[in-house]
């Protein structure tokens, strides 16, 4: 009989006790102490062999090692490239996470069903029936993707050994199992250990995997922190339910920046790249309404237009209410302090509502000046002309600031269309011969002037 022994491990960040302990000393969190059986015995989960290591590495000197760009796999999803910082590194370790239900299997199976490269598609979550029947409606004719159900890491090395895959996809981390382990799969023993043994066949074969991870409602990673430590990627899956647009962000990159954005169309046969997101976050209304604002953002490394829609109405109850949706309440209660002060608007008395339509939410503060008008069309009931944008911060003094990279922005609004844009008068500007109008304004009292006047 082996001799059974536990441990205790924070199922927040993974942190490992010997005895139970109420609160975690390394992230603080309460009652997220739990007992798990671990058993250790001599590993051999992953072994090398001589014709599984592709790549041993020894000693270079200085001067020998090669600086070229080094070799990306092409995804052929120009979305999940672009977020990887130019596609998949050999031997990366990637984490896809994202809420249960908002699309990550079916990101990775499309990606999988249309890579010309050997891929591995492991599937601790469906049948093998229900993913092909997945896969029919993506794209029937795959002749490189290869489905297994298995959730013991012995047996899917075993299959990878006779598979040979370019690329391996994990779906997901939660339901994987190591035999040199005994607690239960998805617990935090069992996801470090798992996430361990297949790093270690990432780095001995050159070959990427990609895990996908489900995570809570709260935004954090299941239980393991202790993944985003060991993984070199980490992409994050997002979107609304209710929206049919999914955003991918990645939160680490061992191989590139993290600024970038891609973003999807959920459709029935699955998603779709957006390329030119501004044509979709518009919405295609041709009669003038009020309360709604175009502004010129930047998202990672690319302009995107968006609309901001504004509701205001007199309170019914005492308090007035506050309401957004994809932008930061605080700063929305500090531009009406600044609308009451220096434009004279009584909006204590008014319920206000803001939301930036298809369910993303933007932290650039370059939309300041497009809420501002929203929220005043609306409380004016006056429509803003059409092919009218904005592209500026608002200061507490209702100064209008300049924003970064404003050429970007002005570029990207006269190439949607659009035929004035409001911006700083600080902003230096070094276009030439745009057809767009360029208005600079000082103050915020200008810009009312100029729409509502
Ligand atoms: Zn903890």
């Amino acid at each position: 009989m082996p001799k059974t022994k536990t441990a205790y491990f924070c199922q927040n960040c993974g942190a490992q006790y010997s005895k139970w302990v109420g609160q975690c000393s390394s992230c603080k969190q309460w009652n997220t102490v739990v007992e798990e059986l671990v058993q250790k015995e001599e590993k051999q989960s992953w072994k090398t062999t001589s014709n599984t290591a592709k790549k041993v590495s020894k000693p270079l000197r200085v001067n020998e090692i090669s600086t070229d760009k080094e070799l990306r796999l092409n995804t052929f999803d120009l979305e999940f490239n672009r977020v990887l910082g130019g596609g998949l590194v050999p031997g990366a370790l990637v984490l896809l996470g994202g809420e249960p239900g908002v699309g990550k299997s079916t990101l990775l199976l499309q990606i999988a069903l249309k890579l010309p490269y050997r891929t591995l598609y492991v599937s601790g979550e469906e049948s093998q029936k229900q993913i092909k029947m997945r896969a029919d409606r993506i794209h029937p004719d795959s002749e490189n993707c290869y489905i297994l159900t298995e959730t013991k890491t012995q047996n899917i090395f075993r299959q990878i050994e006779a598979t040979e895959p370019d690329i391996v996809v994990i779906d997901s981390i939660q339901t994987l199992h190591s035999d040199y382990i005994e607690s239960a799969a998805g617990s935090i023993s069992q996801i470090r250990e798992c996430t361990a043994e297949l790093m270690k066949f990432a780095k001995e074969t050159n070959t990427p995997v990609i895990l996908i991870g489900h995570i809570t409602k709260d935004g954090s990673i299941a239980g393991p922190k202790i993944l985003e430590h060991m993984v070199d990627t980490v992409l994050q899956f997002e979107g609304d339910r209710n929206y049919v647009y999914r955003i991918l962000r990645s939160l680490k990159n061992r191989f590139g920046s993290t600024a970038e954005l891609g973003i999807y169309e959920m459709q029935g046969a699955g998603l779709r790249e957006v390329n030119n997101p501004s044509e979709i976050l518009i919405s295609k209304n041709e009669e003038k309404l009020s309360g709604t604002a175009i502004a010129s953002t930047i998202e990672g490394m690319r302009p995107l237009m968006i609309e901001i829609q504004a509701l205001v109405s007199t309170a019914v109850y005492g308090t007035p209410q506050r309401s957004t949706t994809g932008y930061n309440a605080k700063r929305l209660n500090m531009l009406l302090a600044v609308l009451e002060k220096r434009a004279g608007f009584k909006l204590g008395a008014k319920d206000v509502f803001l939301n930036i339509t298809g369910g993303i939410s933007v932290d650039d503060p370059a939309i300041d000046l497009a809420v501002i008008a929203a929220i005043l069309s609306s409380n004016e009931d006056i429509p803003i002309e059409k092919g009218v944008c904005f592209a500026a911060e608002v200061g507490l003094a209702g100064e209008i600031r300049p924003v970064q990279r404003v050429d970007q922005r002005i570029l990207e609004a006269e190439k949607l269309g659009f035929t004035s844009i409001y911006v700083s008068k600080n902003n230096k500007i070094s276009l030439k011969n745009t057809k767009i109008a360029v208005h600079k304004a000082a103050r915020i009292e200008d810009v009312v002037g100029d729409l509502f006047g």
